[in-house]
């Protein structure tokens, strides 16, 4: 699972960092920073989705897998 985070989309709600804080960090206004290259690991999916679903700005985005 890949995903990708869009700034310009963001509200600053802060929901992504708490369901997954290892791959949004917030600045000091609340708007979330991606961590790494979005490559998500098997065992990060459920709190990933749950913080993509619970976006309430749609900022973030499921990518197509990379094609092997
Ligand atoms: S949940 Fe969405 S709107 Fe809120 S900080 Fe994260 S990316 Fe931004």
């Amino acid at each position: 699972m890949r995903i990708r985070l869009d700034r310009t989309l963001c509200d600053g709600f802060g929901t992504c960092a708490r369901h997954a804080p290892g791959y949004f960090s917030l600045d000091d206004w609340g708007y979330a920073s991606l961590e790494g290259d979005g490559v998500v690991d098997a065992a990060d999916h459920a709190g990933v989705t749950r913080a993509l679903l619970d976006c309430p700005a749609h900022a973030i985005i499921r990518m197509p897998d990379a094609e092997s």
